[in-house]
């Protein structure tokens, strides 16, 4: 019987997976550009960290983590977001000793455990970045900057909406909290059976729950917006100018609560797709307490987690993958031949020409034939006449012109201008 890969899970073919590098290459670039550096992090952590973090409250933590005790009765957890790791990350390595300022980029799988059936991975892919050490607007907008730069050198920033809120300070959400609860309370009945437990635990997630009947009684609540405090409000305008003069085009969502205890002040989504069907492609924002939470000195930071395969979905939609074709394909025949054309192969991949051959006694017209597939410009044939005078025969499989060339010289040739130099007979 044939073992099959788990439920949520997926192979990436290597016609997927050239998006993929195309859009982690950008990102590594972009993330560079702005000044930040690579984390690599473990994939297990001990499952305290999420708990803490993410809050006991969540989706993530109640019910879609993989925890698991370990052969030391360890509880660990196969991480669900990178934000936690990044945290414990910052603080074991000291990093915050020698500069309370780091900016960090990941790329990687996190797991949750949700229900397939929607359609939902159990291992998806993430990059996100982090910046600790400044709680100033300016951070927030630099940060926003980049996810856009990001999405535009992408070529996907025309397909997304960035939404924007702030989420306020501790005290604006202890209050907040009160008074959303009161407004809820009357219509507890109304909601579903998840929110009627939510409005005791964390009544801010009644505001994004999907439910209709939870969008309708919580469509009249108070936004936090409209209660945050002097400094949180101030900081909130100054990040909405600055996102302004750097012309990064915005809507203020005062409903947007997001789904982890770590927020406060500016947090942000940048959905994509049709309007009433959107997902949030990337999402995140500032998390001043998260680092104390953990373990750590008050140290101000905020981030941001994007979703490889949304990301890949749009960008094949909008161009067709390019799978990387041959420039050239190399066609033996004869004693020596092959000899010849493993040699002339290494020779044109190390001057940087992309050639491709078979392996096996084919006949002519067979490998012709798989020329013609790969979708080489050229073919270079080397029979035993060829092979003989050190020189190759290369054929413009275009425009059906053939000529001979010496062996040494093609690699330069084809490296130098895409052609070989037709004009010499
Ligand atoms: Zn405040
Ligand atoms: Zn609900």
């Amino acid at each position: 019987m044939l073992i099959k890969k788990l439920k949520g899970f997926r192979d990436i073919l290597p016609e997927e997976s050239a998006l993929w590098r195309q859009i982690e290459g950008v990102a590594v670039e972009v993330f560079r550009r702005y000044g930040y550096r690579e984390l690599r992090m473990p994939l297990l952590e001990e499952t305290g960290l999420f708990r803490r973090s993410i809050g006991e409250q969540t989706d993530i933590v109640e019910k879609e983590m993989y925890t698991f005790l370990d052969g030391g009765g360890t509880s660990v957890t196969l991480r669900p977001e990178g934000t936690a790791s990044a945290v414990r990350a910052f603080l074991e390595n000291g990093l915050h000793r020698t500069d309370s300022k780091a900016r960090l980029y990941y790329v990687g799988p996190m797991f949750r455990r949700e229900r397939p059936q929607k359609g939902r991975l159990r291992q998806f892919h993430q990059l996100g970045a982090e910046c600790f050490g400044w709680p100033e607007a300016g951070a927030d907008a630099d940060l926003l900057c980049l996810l856009w730069d990001l999405f535009d050198t992408l070529g996907l920033s025309t397909r997304v909406q960035l939404q924007i809120n702030t989420l306020g300070c501790r005290g604006d959400r202890a209050a907040y909290v009160e008074r959303l609860r009161a407004y809820l309370e009357p219509c507890r009945d109304e909601l579903c059976e998840n929110c009627r437990r939510r409005v005791d635990h964390n009544p801010l997630r009644v505001l994004d729950c999907k439910s209709t009947h939870c969008q309708e009684a919580s469509a009249g609540a108070p936004t936090l917006l409209a209660g945050v405090c002097g400094d949180c409000g101030d900081h909130f305008v100054q990040v909405r100018s600055l996102l302004d003069r750097q012309q990064v085009p915005y809507q203020v969502n005062p409903r947007m609560v997001r789904g982890l205890d770590y927020y406060n002040r500016t947090t942000f989504e940048l959905l994509s797709g049709d309007l009433g069907a959107q997902n949030a492609v990337a999402a995140g924002g500032r998390y001043d307490g998260l680092v104390e939470t953990l373990g750590g000195p008050a140290v101000p930071a905020l981030g941001f987690a994007a979703g490889l395969e949304r990301m890949v979905l749009m960008l094949a939609e909008g161009n067709a993958a390019t799978a990387a074709t041959p420039l050239a394909f190399l066609v033996h025949r004869g004693e020596h031949a092959l000899e010849a054309a493993l040699l002339l192969r290494r020779q044109l991949i190390r001057a940087g020409v992309e050639a491709d051959m078979d392996y096996g006694e084919r006949s002519f017209k067979a490998q012709m034939r798989s020329a013609n597939r790969a979708g080489a410009r050229y073919a270079l044939i080397l029979g035993e006449e060829e092979v003989a005078q050190g020189n190759v025969a290369v054929k413009n499989l275009d425009a059906g012109t053939q000529e001979t060339v010496a062996q040494d010289g093609v690699a330069s040739i084809l490296a130098a201008t895409g052609s070989p130099a037709s004009e010499e007979e």
